[in-house]
Formats: C-alpha cells, structure tokens, sequence
C-alpha cells in the first residue's frame, strides 16, 4: 500500500468513527476493534508491538486499522504512525 493510500485509509477510518477503543493501558497496551469495509478487525498493542487481525497483516504488510489505532493512543508509536501517513 502507499503511503497516500494509507494516509487516505487511515483518514477516514477515523473521520468515520470505525475505531472503537476498548481499553488504553500503561503501558502501552491497548486493544481496539475497528470495522472494515466487510469485517471488524480486532488491533492490539502489546509489549511486542502492534497485532490486527486482518489479511493485509497477516501478510506482513502495515494496514490502516493499526495505523488508525496508533494515531489515537498516547504511545511511542503513534510517531511511527504519522511518520508513514506523512511520507
Ligand atoms: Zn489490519
């Protein structure tokens, strides 16, 4: 996926309020549910990093439910987020 396509994904699963939180912890664990085009996929950071529970990651690829979660929770990673939608 490009950046700007990513960017885009990213954009507007949250302007469309996809992203549901379902708990923030310190530290830094978080789990969320967020709703695709077809499925809800479930994203969890943990101390091992970011987990979804789509294709795109199963694939090894960065999708846009994490990087929507990690724009919305106060974690070093929300600066890799913005990072890769900036690019
Ligand atoms: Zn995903």
């Amino acid at each position: 996926m490009t950046s700007s396509r990513l960017a885009a994904k990213t954009a507007k699963l949250l302007l469309d309020g996809k992203v549901t939180l379902l708990t923030v912890d310190d530290p830094g664990t978080a789990i969320a549910d967020v709703l695709g085009s077809v499925l809800t996929h479930r994203v969890t950071l943990s101390r091992g990093g970011f987990a979804c529970t789509c294709t795109a990651f199963r694939y090894g690829q960065r999708c846009s439910h994490i990087t929507a979660v990690a724009m919305v929770v106060d974690h070093p990673c929300r600066r890799d987020a913005v990072a890769a939608v900036n690019s």
